[in-house]
This record gives C-alpha cells, sequence and structure tokens, in this order.
C-alpha cells in the first residue's frame, strides 16, 4: 500500500478509549528515528519523514527527526539533512559510545529522550536495527507497538490507526494504543513513499546527553564484518526487478530469471516457496514475509500473484505478468499480462533486450 493514509479504518473501530490517563496528556509531537549506521541514513528513515509528516499535519503538530549516534560529521549530518525531509525539529544523542548499534546504549537514548520531551508517535524503520530497537524501547516504557504497518493514520479523536496485515496476510488489521504513550509503529522499507527532498537550512535541533559510560554497557563491539551477501542484494531499491515462481519448475530455469535481470541490469527476486526449497536465498524473497519493492518495472514470471506476493509488489509503477493461467490472481493487478510458457518467453525476452540494449546495437540495426 502506498499511500500511508489508505487504510485506516476509524469507522470500524471497536474498542472503548478509557480517559488517557494524566500523566500522558502532555505527550505531543510526531517523531521519527533517523537510523543510520556507519554514516549512511537508512532511506526508510526518510520515507517515515514523509508518512509523519502527514500524520503531524493531521494533528496539527510538529514533526521531529531523533538521530543518534556518535560524535561528529555524520551525526551532525543526519540531523541537518532531517530538515530537508521536513522536520521541524531535531533531537540527537551524540556520543561516541553511539558508534555501533547496540541494544542497551540505543535504548537508553531513546527512551530517555523520549521521556523527557514525551511524543504521542514514534515511528522506527521495520529494518534488522529498527525492530530491535522498537521491541525494546516500547517494553521499556511499557507502550504499545505495532509492528510491520503498511498504513498509518489518525482517526477522528486523534489516536495512531496502524494497520498491518494478519492471518497470514488474508485480512488487514487496523490497530490502536489508546491508553499508553507513545504509539509506536514500525514500517518497512518502500512501504512507504520517498517524499521529495527540498533543500532547507537546519532548524531548530535539541541535543540530549547518552549519560552513559562503556562499564556501563554489557554488549562489547570487537569487530565489524559486513555481510557480503545481504549488500548483493538490493531489491528494495531497485528500479527493475525480474522474479520467478514455482512455475519455472526448476533451480535450472530459475537462471532464466537471472539472465534476464542480468541483461536489464535489474535485481531479481523470487516467490516464497523458492526460498523455502532452497532454490534461491531468503535476501531474494519477495512479499508479505520478504522484501516490499516499488520498482519502476516489475517482471512476475510463473507467480501466482497470492496476496503474500502481492503486497510487496503493488507498489511498483508496472507490473508485467507472465503465467500459464489466464485465471491466475496476479492477473488481477498486473498492469500487462502475458499468458504463455515463462520457460520460453523468458530466453527470448533476454534474447531481445540484450540487442537492444548492447552498446552496437544502434550499429546492427542501422546495418
Ligand atoms: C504467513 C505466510 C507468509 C507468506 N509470505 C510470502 C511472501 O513473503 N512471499 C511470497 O511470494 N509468498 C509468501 N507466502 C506464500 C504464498 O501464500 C504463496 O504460496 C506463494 O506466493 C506462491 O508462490 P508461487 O506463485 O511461486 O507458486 P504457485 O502459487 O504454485 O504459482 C505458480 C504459478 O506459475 C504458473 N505456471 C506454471 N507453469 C508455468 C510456466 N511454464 N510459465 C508461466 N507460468 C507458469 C501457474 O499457473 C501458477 O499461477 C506466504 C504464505 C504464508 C502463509
Amino acid at each position: 500500500m502506498s499511500e500511508p493514509t489508505k487504510a485506516a479504518a476509524p469507522a470500524g473501530r471497536a474498542a472503548t478509549k478509557k480517559e488517557l490517563p494524566e500523566h500522558f496528556k502532555g505527550y505531543k509531537h510526531v517523531w521519527v528515528f533517523i537510523e543510520q549506521e556507519r554514516g549512511q541514513v537508512h532511506p526508510v528513515s526518510w520515507e517515515l519523514m514523509g508518512a509523519g509528516r502527514q500524520l503531524a499535519d493531521k494533528l496539527k503538530v510538529e514533526l521531529a527527526a531523533v538521530v543518534i549516534g556518535p560524535e561528529g560529521e555524520a551525526t551532525r549530518q543526519a540531523a541537518a539533512e532531517a530538515f530537508c525531509y521536513g522536520a521541524d525539529l531535531t533531537y540527537v544523542v551524540a556520543d561516541n559510545l553511539l558508534a555501533d548499534y547496540r541494544n542497551e546504549s540505543y535504548t537508553k537514548a531513546l527512551t530517555d529522550v523520549v521521556n523527557t520531551y514525551k511524543p504521542e508517535i514514534l515511528l522506527l524503520g521495520a529494518t534488522t536495527l529498527g525492530r530491535d530497537l522498537a521491541g525494546s524501547v516500547a517494553t521499556t516504557l511499557l507502550t504499545g507497538l505495532t509492528a510491520d504497518c503498511t498504513a498509518l493514520d489518525v482517526d477522528a479523536d486523534g489516536s495512531l490507526a496502524a494497520t498491518r496485515p494478519t492471518f497470514g496476510g488474508s485480512l488487514m488489521c487496523t490497530i490502536y494504543t489508546l491508553n499508553y504513550r507513545p504509539q509506536m509503529a514500525t514500517v518497512r522499507p518502500r512501504v512507504m513513499q520517498m517524499p521529495e527532498r527540498v533543500e532547507r537550512e537546519p532548524g531548530r535541533i535539541i541535543s540530549h546527553p547518552l549519560g552513559l559510560v562503556e562499564a556501563d554497557i554489557v554488549t562489547k563491539v570487537l569487530s565489524f564484518l559486513p555481510d557480503r551477501e545481504s549488500t548483493n542484494s538490493n531489491l528494495a531499491y531497485a528500479d527493475v526487478v525480474v522474479a520467478g515462481g514455482l512455475g519455472l519448475g526448476s533451480p535450472e530455469n530459475f537462471q532464466l530469471v537471472r539472465q534476464l535481470a542480468f541483461v536489464l541490469g535489474a535485481e531479481y527476486g523470487c516467490s516464497r516457496p523458492l526460498v523455502q526449497k532452497g532454490w534461491v536465498t531468503s535476501d531474494r524473497q519477495i512479499g508479505q514475509t520478504g522484501k516490499t519493492i516499488r520498482p519502476k518495472l516489475y517482471i512476475a514470471a510463473g507467480i501466482s500473484g497470492a496476496i503474500q506476493h502481492r503486497v510487496g509488489v503493488e507498489g511498483a509503477d508496472l507490473i508485467v505478468a507472465v503465467n500459464t493461467d489466464k485465471n491466475a490472481p496476479i492477473f488481477d493487478f498486473a498492469h500487462v499480462g502475458i499468458i504463455t510458457d515463462a520457460i520460453r518467453l523468458l530466453p527470448a525476452l533476454t534474447e531481445a533486450f540484450r540487442a537492444r540494449l548492447s552498446p552496437h546495437s544502434r550499429d546492427r540495426i542501422a546495418s
């Protein structure tokens, strides 16, 4: 779901809202945790600034970014950049003990800032880091957290309506944290639209101390080894994705997907059964329990289009489905449907694109 305001269902809310306890009444404003690791801000943080802006505007409150990291240029830059994505102010906890992500130190930093400045809504990316941090911050603050949301909205009385798939993706449910604050939610990368970046001078920056020494932190980081596999796959942010499903019939035929992706300069992905069969690694899985993608072009070959797959791809600008079954569910949401055998079509497409995209193709066409 692409629109942050799309799936909330305030009218159907059944829960009873008690009077918010007195000590929560001062909680105000929308916050987004800006995730940075080794000097790189994760793009999901900017996507959440877009969603946060819409919530803040509806509530008529401010949108704040929270940047946690080591002292120095990278943290300063992340704080400044937050203004270009719509922040009204930024909270910064900068301390060299925060150079590497550690649950204890980051939980302390974020819960301290929350307890001091009291936001009503706190959003984090559902990345590995964000999931780890959100869970421990929510349990430390004794508040509710809705994970992996696909839409966020504010209902008539100003509560956060956090919508996510449930029952294996066959139903969407909207979850409220009515009597506790802040209302927390995580959202996976690429679920929300990236807002436009607008060059702006940094505004209000509020620094907050960490208040920890190294001896207080049980976890020690001895060295950092990047995961070479995961950096190979840039599925979530790829402009073109080619994916295959069980209809391809064998791991050998899956090579046809990889070949087409290679010629197009695209990323390749797959449906979940291919991961379960061990044909493809799990970082390539697309869908509810895999990656959400938002490419300009998505080519799905031999994929039926089950709801759990659909929720991960429907943000694509153009979906081209290749399937032998004209009644396959994927044709309900594909923009272009090709009813044919993918095992025959994929090599033909690869050859056609190879000829078209080769640097010498113009000479060949001309001759
Ligand atoms: C909790 C839960 C989470 C899940 N998460 C995910 C997820 O993240 N991602 C995901 O993908 N699935 C997920 N699933 C699984 C999902 O429900 C489907 O089972 C799965 O997506 C089906 O994969 P498929 O389309 O490859 O296979 P199938 O459903 O078996 O479809 C194969 C398709 O290929 C077509 N076909 C056959 N031969 C050819 C050919 N030669 N050429 C072209 N087409 C052909 C068939 O007509 C059929 O439509 C999840 C399920 C559950 C319960």
